[in-house]
């Protein structure tokens, strides 16, 4: 069986040092680092998953006419481990990262890899460089599985009949430096990162290649990120370049909130999910639903619409301060993170870094 596959080990003979690696992780920025291993599995029509390895992390060595470097049939998933003040290290939910891979996986005709599997690779580079989990606060050891169409030739007609699925491991502080400073986004209606029927429920490298040219447009417009908005009639909001968004109305104890219902087109992500749960569990109700962007712009100069933020597993949760769009600019409330947007950080990061109850045993313990 697959998932019971034994991994060959190979331990690297040129591991960074000591003392480089606490000088590297006193300032890791994000996904520049990486770790002393990687995780390799092989998959054909033949075998299946075969010749899993840990070995040292290094470059890889494909045919110039390797199918994913034309056709792009790749996928990826990024999660976190983090340490715990008594030294454990824990990832968050990674069976949900393993069940949206495999969703990936189907829309783009690849093979599944075994829950189990997939979960064990993360485990086993993680044990292996757990040195590399930072210490720092808000810091944390960012783990990028991916899979890539390993075919060579330059037919179209049929997917890849091999595979290479791979885990690297890079030590990261925050996604977004300088604190929780609010972000400005730009609407963008120039273009589309998904149309109905698309990949935009699935975590491939395309739907990023597409959208460098948007982010590349709200930088040009004095803004840090891009808003997507649906691909019909360009109106209606989805999400914020990799980060998924959510709405506060009213404040107190009157305060709910709304987040863009899962259509298809935007990615579904497991910190959006998570705060869906964990903010009923608060006490704010909290649905999913639809909004445009005139309803953003009117419910901002109401005082109805009170906080916007994005959350991902990179940035975590990033308050949104600024709007701008063809039709003019405001401000989210005041500009300044509000408080159902640090509440429910708090909380949720309070889980991944085990300062707070964990009530639905989403901290998956490593070692
Ligand atoms: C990964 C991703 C997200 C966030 O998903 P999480 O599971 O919360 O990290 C949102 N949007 C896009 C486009 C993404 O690629």
């Amino acid at each position: 069986m697959s998932s019971t596959l034994d991994f060959d080990i190979k331990l690297s003979d040129h591991r960074v040092p000591d003392a480089e690696r606490e000088r590297m992780l006193a300032d890791p920025g994000f996904g520049q680092l990486f770790t002393d291993h990687m995780i390799t599995i092989e998959w054909d029509q033949g075998r299946g998953w075969h010749d899993a390895r840990l070995e040292p992390y290094g470059p890889l060595s494909l045919d110039p006419a390797t199918a994913v470097f034309h056709y792009a049939q790749e996928l990826f998933e990024g999660l976190k481990a983090y340490r715990h003040a008594d030294g454990t290290i824990v990832t968050f939910r990674p069976d949900a990262n393993a069940a949206r891979f495999n969703r990936s996986c189907e829309r783009m005709a690849m093979p599944p890899v075994p829950e189990e599997l997939f979960v064990r690779s993360l485990e086993l580079l993680v044990e292996t460089d757990r040195d590399w989990v930072p210490t720092a606060e808000g810091h944390s050891l960012y783990l990028r599985p991916f899979m890539i169409a390993t075919q060579r030739g330059l037919g179209v007609n049929s997917p890849s009949s091999s595979y290479r699925f791979i885990v690297i491991a890079s030590p990261s502080a925050a996604y977004f430096t300088g604190g929780i400073r609010p972000v400005s986004v730009w609407l963008s209606e120039d273009y589309t990162r998904a149309a109905p029927g698309g990949t935009g429920f699935a975590k491939c490298g395309g739907n990023y290649a597409a959208a460098f040219v948007a982010q590349a447009q709200a930088v040009e417009q004095g803004c840090d990120q891009v808003v997507w908005l649906d691909a019909m009639e360009h109106r209606w909001v989805e999400e914020m370049g990799g980060m998924n968004l959510f709405f506060a109305y009213g404040g107190g104890a009157d305060a709910r909130l709304l987040t863009p219902a899962l259509t298809g087109t935007l990615l579904p992500g497991i910190t959006r999910d998570s705060l869906l749960k964990l903010a009923h569990d608060m006490g704010i109700p909290a649905e999913e639903g639809r909004i445009s962007t005139d309803e953003w712009r009117a419910g901002n100069a109401s005082g109805e619409l009170t906080e916007v933020f994005a959350c991902g597993t990179a940035a975590v949760i990033t308050p949104v301060g600024r709007v701008k769009g063809r039709d003019g600019e405001w401000l989210v409330g005041s500009g300044e993170p509000g408080p159902v947007t640090m509440r429910l950080r708090e909380e949720l990061i309070g889980i991944q870094y085990g300062t707070h109850p964990d009530p639905y045993g989403w901290v998956h313990k490593i070692c």
